[in-house]
């Protein structure tokens, strides 16, 4: 009996259902009413297995199958459930419906692991609601108080303590949601590629060896409103123009990295956003990621040079560091284990580094860990075109169903 590709079609096609914008990609936002809906669904699934479900205080769904030493560390499995603004339906999701697959063949094949298996759907990966993304993970490796949680707003001003709140959950258990790393085996994480390469190579599995280190800057830059008429060219303290300097000069010099690393001023808003009014303010992220954090922090400080440069008299230029990441190498036991798993299977696999960041890599603070990618179609991610063939997400699951049998035996 193996994995069922009709299985996890359905599972990412019912999911796929639970979005805010339907026809226009999924959005799906943690403790909304489309993350109420997901829950419910995997609840349902994971009881039907077997498994044993909690959630804990943030939201983060467990489904525990009893190890015969209930005393030992769970090998743990899954990845997160929510999307970003009209993205696509594999984002995240495939890691999911992994660990409803690989319980629901230890549940149909009568397995009992040695160690216990865990699969988990996580909340707030990407940060899409409160600009802090990895917060599920963060919070289960103890980096998350519950003030934290108020601090966090929404574009409504509206904190993550209270939209848990509303959701049903507790900020003010925040602390119960940590793990002990003593109680956790390992962490094996399956996710889409969200780039090009194994799109590219023809290979069906990419095993990752190391995340990405993400710096995130937020910089603002204040200047003086004026009528766009009466105003001369030459009195003006325009906040916009600076700031389009900065975008250019940003990525000039993420650009001279020789391809060690990649900035993108992504976010953007200017105030008061008027046409007929120069801009006052400006607001903008720089997301700045690298393999090497030598390569990472190097650049980090050549922005910030270039971004306090531009201040003058008339110009203020702020900037904070509201995320960093260093990058994350992961474990070379579980990743050589993927490998030959892959090559007894007949798949081809690459070693390969992950651009983007997972919750992978803050639990490989705590366990050793394990991420496998699938290919994208196109490279293309966080769109609503987003895809992964079922086949493809088939062999993922498949290296990590054998991984997890042999990870969770005495
Ligand atoms: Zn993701």
């Amino acid at each position: 009996m193996k994995t069922s590709k009709g299985r996890i079609q359905r599972h990412l096609e019912q999911i796929a259902q639970f979005t805010a914008t339907p026809g226009q990609g999924i959005t799906r936002l943690s403790y909304s009413e489309e993350d109420k809906l997901t829950r419910a669904y995997l609840k349902q699934q994971m009881q039907a297995i077997g498994l044993s479900v909690r959630e804990d205080a943030i939201g983060n769904i467990f489904g525990r199958l009893e190890g015969v030493r209930q005393d030992l560390p769970a090998v743990m499995i899954g990845s997160h459930f929510d999307s970003v603004p009209n993205g696509g339906m594999f984002d995240g999701t495939v890691g999911v419906v992994m660990g409803l697959e690989v319980a629901t063949l230890f549940h149909l094949q009568g397995l009992t692991p040695y160690y216990p298996l865990e699969i988990v759907a996580l909340v707030e990966e990407e940060g899409t609601s409160f600009s802090s993304g990895l917060l599920a993970s963060r919070t289960i490796t103890g980096h998350i108080t519950t003030e934290m949680l108020y601090q966090l707003v929404d574009n409504k001003g509206i904190s993550a303590a209270d939209k848990m709140a509303q959701a049903g959950f507790d900020a003010h258990r925040v602390a119960q949601a940590i793990r002990a790393p003593s109680s956790i085996k390992a962490f094996i994480e399956l996710h889409i590629e969200q780039g090009p390469i194994l799109d590219q190579s023809g290979d069906d599995i990419g095993i990752v060896d190391v995340i990405v280190g993400i710096c995130q800057l937020h910089v603002t830059v204040k200047g003086r409103a004026g009528h766009a008429g009466t105003t001369p060219m030459n009195m003006r303290t325009d906040a916009l123009v600076t700031s389009a300097i900065l975008v250019q000069k940003i990525n000039q010099l993420a650009l001279e990295g020789d391809g060690e690393c990649v900035a993108t001023v992504g976010k953007f808003q200017v105030f008061p956003n008027g046409a007929n009014v120069i801009p006052s303010k400006v607001v903008f992220s720089v997301d700045i990621r690298a393999k090497c954090n030598k390569t990472l922090q190097r650049l980090v400080t050549q922005i910030k040079q270039v971004v306090i440069q531009q201040a003058d008299k008339q110009i203020e230029c702020l900037i904070t560091t509201p995320f960093y990441i260093e990058p994350v190498q992961l474990d070379p036991v579980i990743c050589d284990q993927l490998q030959k798993n892959s090559r007894q299977l007949g798949f081809s696999s690459r070693i390969m580094a992950s651009g983007a960041g997972h919750d992978a890599m803050v639990f490989a603070q705590i366990a050793p860990v394990g991420l496998v990618f699938v290919p994208s179609k196109n490279g293309l991610s966080h769109h609503p075109d987003e895809w992964t063939d079922y086949h493809q997400i088939q062999k993922g699951i498949d290296v990590i169903f054998e991984t997890v049998k042999q990870l969770t035996k005495e």
